[in-house]
């Protein structure tokens, strides 16, 4: 590229904002915004009006509703007068708008008790608003070392005149109407140098949609390709097993899970083949809707296998199914990877013949040794543990099993739709009744020894603790305590009389295995530990988590610990401990006071992005650099629409009115691209 004002040092810090080519500067979006000159004042909105305001916040709160919705409303007030501004279901607000805040909002007005803004958009622009209420907008973009957002501005700004009218529309005019969104041209003008905030939002939201579009185009042909490809197996709701174990099972189903077994049914039954997620909170009751899966497809004659990432976690199933199954005379076995040659080699003689079996494992499972005669079911329990890779290989197991993967990691389901588009999608959204609320607390340091003695007496009525930590070895930098050092302090100190252990991933499998097993049974009272404890494990003599560094974790990890605890009868506790700032006090306390795994993750998602909820391992996730698809819920509704529409007419993406956004989309996507038949 070479453009007047980008000399070779400029051009390197472009580079490293991905900025290659022109094309790549049009598409360098600002982030946010300066200022409004078209803000409506507060006194001048009326009901049913769209419009723009600054104020200040003059006060706030959470309110529940009775439906169970929470509420984020605050007032703000301009020297003309005073509005409540309403966002629902996102009580996590509070944490991040304070009073004193001037916050720029775009909405509607309605009457709700008076006037109330619904916003559409907001920016928080901080304590201070002089200087930025009033005069032109300013785009503030993604900025560099040694290249500010200022210079970024001044380039694109220099030559924006001359690239827009190389830009030529690639959508469909019908796209374009159907959507509501301006053209590309229109679009990038609008971002780059907004007349108001509104057209800013405007040009936005064209290229947010677009983005939408793109990848809803890309996976629901995923999604279509896989059915057309992999017909899967028709099995028969005979209810004979199923009934069997839904009559001898110890407690009733909840709603949620008859309503995701009767999904789960509908696709085995059908001869499409299942690709289904299904998430549920932790503790949701997720085992047993799998089981039920397992005897449709055996009481069909086929075999199924339950894949979970540690032998630890595939031990507890097969016990806990062990015990399920027995009424009906069934004995499920277990495939992992330290069972002696032997049995390991008995067990695949018994799955390379044809009789239907239960098989319970961890990854062994998808080793190339492993052959089954019969799959008709692979269910991956803890999906999220895995890799893209070992999860295909488990699909990929017998002829076309029907797939059933499982998460606890909750999200919001126009996320999960966007994420996992070629994926039908179950939701456990209830839980098994009597559940105990596990008591949670954030404690200073202050509290350190009497928080250790609380500990040390629940012991001594019988019970166990954790002690998470979350890191390793104390390192230099850091004044981390971390599990080793932190283990011989407790385990010499206040826990001396006490059988202590320390687990951490750095261990052997065996080694932690073993652990985890002696804790099991009862044989240590205190369990120090890193995040390795993390998946499904169930202690339910465990009563009481210890969290030191509760900064250090998201939230979703902390409401994944959390659920070791609270699994038998006895009150449970989950305590943080540790001197916290302000403002992670505010974040921790989402985790506090919420229970609810869902919520928890939308605000997880909200402080802190994708990147740290899905970690490194799920790659494959298409990342946004416009769009957001928790914000742009609506706009996602729509780009799947419209998807849905091109598809069905045009499944190739051949039609000479498609051919120029085949092209955009070809080279923006060239990988995933190649599920449109090239040429
Ligand atoms: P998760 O979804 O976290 O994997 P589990 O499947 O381990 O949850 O279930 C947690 C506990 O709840 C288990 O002890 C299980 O037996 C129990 N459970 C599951 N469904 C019900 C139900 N409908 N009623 C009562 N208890 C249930
Ligand atoms: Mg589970």
């Amino acid at each position: 590229m070479y453009l007047k004002g980008v000399g070779p040092v400029r051009a390197e810090g472009l580079r490293r904002l991905g900025i290659v080519t022109a094309g790549d500067l049009l598409y360098h979006i600002p982030h946010r915004y300066e200022d409004a000159s078209t803000v409506a004042t507060i006194a001048s909105l009326e009901t049913g009006m769209q419009g723009t305001i600054i104020g200040t916040v003059v006060s706030k709160g959470v309110l529940p509703t009775r439906k169970g919705l929470r509420i984020f409303q605050a007032v703000l007030k301009d020297d003309t007068g005073m509005i409540e501004v309403a966002w629902p279901g996102q009580p996590f607000l509070d944490r991040t708008i304070e009073k004193g805040h001037v916050l720029l909002v775009s909405g509607v007005v309605r009457f709700f008790h008076g006037r109330q803004l619904q916003p559409k958009e907001y920016v928080n622009l901080g304590e201070d608003d002089s200087g930025t209420a009033h005069g032109r907008v300013l785009s503030v973009y993604p900025a560099t070392e040694g290249l500010s957002f200022k210079i970024i501005r001044g380039i694109i700004d220099a030559h924006l005149d001359s690239l827009l009218p190389l830009v030529t529309e690639y959508l469909p005019r019908e796209v374009l109407a159907a959507a509501g969104v301006v053209s590309i041209g229109d679009a990038l003008r609008m971002v780059h140098r907004p007349a108001s905030l509104a057209q800013a939002l405007e040009g936005r939201a064209r290229l947010a949609f677009e983005e939408l579009l793109f990848v809803q185009l890309l996976q629901q042909r995923a999604k279509a390709l896989a059915r057309e490809t992999r017909r899967g197996i028709r099995f028969e709701n005979r209810r004979d097993l199923t009934t069997k174990l839904r009559e001898s099972l110890p407690f009733q189903l909840t709603g949620a899970q008859g309503r995701v077994l009767r999904e789960i049914f509908a696709d085995m039954c059908s001869d499409r083949r299942m690709q289904r997620l299904l998430q549920g909170d932790v503790g949701s009751g997720k085992t047993v809707v799998a089981l039920f899966a397992a005897m449709l497809a055996m009481e069909n004659g086929f075999q199924a296998a339950i894949m979970a990432p540690t032998e630890l976690l595939a031990e507890q199933h097969l016990r806990s199914m062990t015990r399920m199954l027995e009424p009906l005379g069934i004995a499920p076995i277990l495939m992992t990877g330290s069972l002696k040659t032997r049995e390991r080699r008995e067990i695949a003689a018994r799955i390379a013949d044809p009789a239907p079996v239960l098989v319970v494992g961890t990854h062994a499972l998808v080793q190339n040794a492993t052959e089954f005669a019969q799959l008709g079911l692979a269910v991956v329990d803890e999906q999220h543990r895995f890799g893209v890779e070992q999860r295909k290989a488990m699909g990929a197991k017998g002829e076309a099993p029907d797939v059933l993967l499982m998460t606890a990691t909750p999200i919001p389901r126009s996320l999960a739709l966007t994420l996992y588009g070629d994926l039908d999608l179950s939701v456990l959204n209830e839980r098994p009744p009597g559940r105990q609320v596990i008591t949670t607390a954030l404690r200073p340091e202050s509290a350190r020894e009497r928080v250790l003695e609380f500990l040390n007496r629940q012991i001594e009525q019988g019970r166990q603790a954790y002690v998470v930590y979350p890191v390793i070895e104390e390192s230099e930098k850091t004044d981390l305590k971390a599990a080793t050092t932190e283990f011989e302090v407790l385990s010499t100190g206040v826990f001396k009389d006490r059988r202590t252990a320390l687990l951490h991933g750095r261990l052997p499998a065996e080694e932690k295995d073993d652990i985890m097993r002696r804790f099991r049974d009862g044989d240590v009272d205190v369990l120090v530990a890193t995040t390795v404890i993390e998946v499904g494990i169930d202690v339910p003599n465990a009563t009481v988590m210890l969290i030191e560094h509760p900064e250090r974790f998201g939230l979703s990890q902390l409401h994944q610990l959390r659920g070791r605890v609270g699994r038998g009868a006895a009150a449970s506790f989950c305590i943080l401990l540790g001197h916290v700032s302000p403002e992670t006090r505010k974040r921790l306390d989402v985790f506090v006071d919420s229970d609810d795994g869902f919520e928890i993750a939308r605000a997880d998602l909200q402080l802190r992005g994708m990147g740290d909820l899905f970690g490194e391992r799920q790659s494959g996730v298409p990342t946004f650099r416009v769009a957001d698809p928790l914000r742009d819920e609506q706009l996602n509704e729509r780009a799947r629409e419209v998807a849905d529409r091109i598809l069905t007419t045009d499944p190739e993406l051949d039609a000479p009115a498609h051919a120029a956004m085949r092209r955009v989309m070809g080279e923006r996507y060239s990988r995933s691209f190649e599920l449109f038949r090239v040429g």
